[in-house]
C-alpha cells in the first residue's frame, strides 16, 4: 500500500496534501503515517501468527514518543540502547517487561535503570559486561536476566557501517566464546540466564544470512541445553530491508519464512528486532527551496533541510528519492539538492531530475527510519518538527525547536 500518493498532482500523507503541513507547521518538517505504521507492525504479526513471538521494536530508528505509544497500544515491545531509550519508552506507555537492553557499552547508570524497571532481558556482549551485571544486580538485591548477543559470523552483504554479525566488528561476543560464558554466567550468583541474541546487520535485502545466524544460534541453544542451561527465548534481532529506490525488499513474510523454517518445532520464544522496516517507509521529510542556482557545471536546488536534518546521505552516501510536492508542467533540470550547512557532504541527493521552482516544496521520501534521531544541532539549526497524519487530521508530536533552547543550557565565563 502507498501511504504518500499523488492527487490532482499534488503529494499526499494519506488524504492530506503536504503543502497543507507546510503552512500549518513549516519547513523541514517530518511527516509520518499512522496507517503505515501500523500496516508495517500488522505485518509483522501476521508473518509470526501462531507462533509465540514478540516483536520488539527497536527504538533508535525513530524514538518519539508518539510512535512508540502506537507500537505500545499494538502490543510491541522494544528493545533499547540506552538508559534515555528505556525512559523514552517508560514515558509512551511501553511495557518495560517487554525491553531488551542491548548495546555494547551499558554504563552502570544503565544496567541499575534497566534491573530496576524489570526489563525483558539484558543482551550481554563481553565477559566484562557480564561481571558488572552480576554485580549490579547484586548491589541491588536482584536478579538480572541475560542473554548472550553472540557473533555468528556471517556476512550479511550489507554496507560496511551497518554490517554488525562478522567477526571483525565490536559487536557480540565471538561464536565460539559464546559457551564457556554461558558456563561462567551459571556460576555467577546474580544471574538468570533466559535466552540468546544476535543481530547481524542492517537493511538486510536476502533473508539467507539472517537464517543461517539463526541456525548458528538454534545449534547453540542445544548445546547449552545438553548442559543443562535450558533457555526461554531466542533473540534474531532486526535488520530487515526496506526499498529506498529500486531494492527488492523482501515483505516481513517473505523475510521472516527462511528464519522460522530454520528454527522449526523449537520451544523457545521468538524475539525479533525491527527497526527500521517498521518506521523507515512510514515517513518523509518535507523541505523548501530556497533557492535554484545554475552553475556552469551543475545546478543547485538549495533547500531548508540539511545534513543536520538527515544525516543518511552525508553518513553513508544513502539515496532517498526526493519528490516535488506539486507536479508542474515546467522543464526538468538535474539539480544537486543540498542543504545550507557549511560542508560539502551537506546534500540531501546528487544529479536528480526535477521539475521545479524556487519556492516548491520537497519530500525526501523513506525518512522514517534513522533520520530524525540522527539529527543535530550543527550550524545551530533548530530541530525540525515532527507530525503523524491520520486520515485527514495531522498532529504535531514534536515542536520545532526554538533557537532560545538551543543555548539554553550554556553560560559565559564571569
Ligand atoms: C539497530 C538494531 C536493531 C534494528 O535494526 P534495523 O536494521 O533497523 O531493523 C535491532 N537490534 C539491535 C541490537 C540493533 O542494534
Amino acid at each position: 500500500m502507498n501511504f504518500f500518493a499523488y492527487r490532482d498532482g499534488t503529494l499526499r500523507a494519506e488524504e492530506v496534501p503536504l503543502p497543507q503541513i507546510a503552512a500549518a507547521h513549516g519547513t523541514p518538517c517530518y511527516i509520518y503515517s499512522r496507517a503505515a505504521l501500523e500496516d508495517a507492525f500488522a505485518a509483522y504479526q501476521r508473518a509470526l501468527a501462531g507462533r509465540d513471538a514478540l516483536v520488539c521494536y527497536a527504538v533508535k530508528a525513530n524514538s518519539n514518543l508518539a510512535i512508540l505509544n502506537l507500537f505500545a497500544r499494538l502490543g510491541a515491545g522494544f528493545d533499547v540502547l540506552s538508559g534515555g531509550e528505556l525512559a523514552r519508552v517508560i514515558a509512551a506507555g511501553g511495557d518495560p517487561a517487554k525491553v531488551i537492553f542491548s548495546g555494547v557499552g551499558k554504563s552502570e547508570a544503565d544496567l541499575r535503570q534497566a534491573i530496576e524497571a524489570g526489563v525483558h532481558c539484558l543482551n550481554v556482549e563481553s565477559p566484562a559486561e557480564l561481571d558488572r551485571v552480576n554485580a549490579v544486580a547484586g548491589m541491588l538485591g536482584k536478579r538480572a536476566p541475560i542473554s548472550l548477543r553472540v557473533n555468528p559470523d556471517v556476512d550479511p552483504k550489507t554496507h560496511p557501517y551497518i554490517s554488525t554479525g562478522l567477526r571483525s566488528n565490536k559487536f557480540g561476543v565471538a561464536y565460539d566464546e559464546a559457551l564457556p560464558l554461558y558456563r561462567r554466567a551459571r556460576d555467577l550468583p546474580n544471574l538468570d540466564i533466559t535466552g540468546i541474541a544476535c543481530h547481524i546487520g542492517s537493511q538486510l535485502l536476502d533473508p539467507a544470512p539472517a537464517a543461517e545466524a539463526a541456525a548458528k544460534v538454534a545449534l547453540l541453544a542445544d548445546a547449552l541445553a545438553a548442559e543443562g542451561i535450558s533457555l526461554k527465548h531466542m533473540d534474531l534481532g532486526g535488520g530487515k530491508g526496506i526499498r529506498y529506490r529500486d531494492e527488492d525488499a523482501p515483505d516481513a513474510a517473505a523475510y521472516l519464512a527462511p528464519l522460522l523454517a530454520a528454527l522449526d518445532g523449537r520451544r523457545e520464544k521468538l524475539v525479533f528486532e525491527p527497526g527500521r522496516s517498521l518506521v523507515g517507509n512510514a515517513g518523509v521529510l518535507l523541505t523548501r527551496i530556497e533557492y535554484l542556482k545554475h552553475g556552469e557545471e551543475k545546478n543547485f536546488a538549495i533547500v531548508d533541510a540539511a545534513m543536520n536534518d538527515l544525516l543518511r546521505p552525508a553518513l553513508y552516501d544513502a539515496w532517498h528519492d526526493i519528490r516535488p510536492v506539486r507536479q508542474r508542467a515546467v522543464d526538468e533540470d538535474i539539480y544537486e539538492v543540498v542543504g545550507p550547512v557549511c560542508e560539502s557532504g551537506d546534500f540531501l541527493g546528487h544529479a536528480r531530475s526535477l521539475a521545479v521552482e524556487a519556492g516548491d516544496l520537497l519530500a525526501i521520501m523513506s525518512a522514517g527510519a534513522y533520520g530524525m534521531v540522527m539529527s543535530s544541532n550543527y550550524n545551530t539549526r533548530p530541530r525540525a518538527a515532527e507530525v503523524v497524519v491520520d486520515g485527514n487530521q495531522v498532529r504535531l508530536v514534536r515542536e520545532r525547536e526554538r533557537i532560545e533552547q538551543l543555548f539554553a543550557g550554556e553560560r559565559v565565563l564571569p
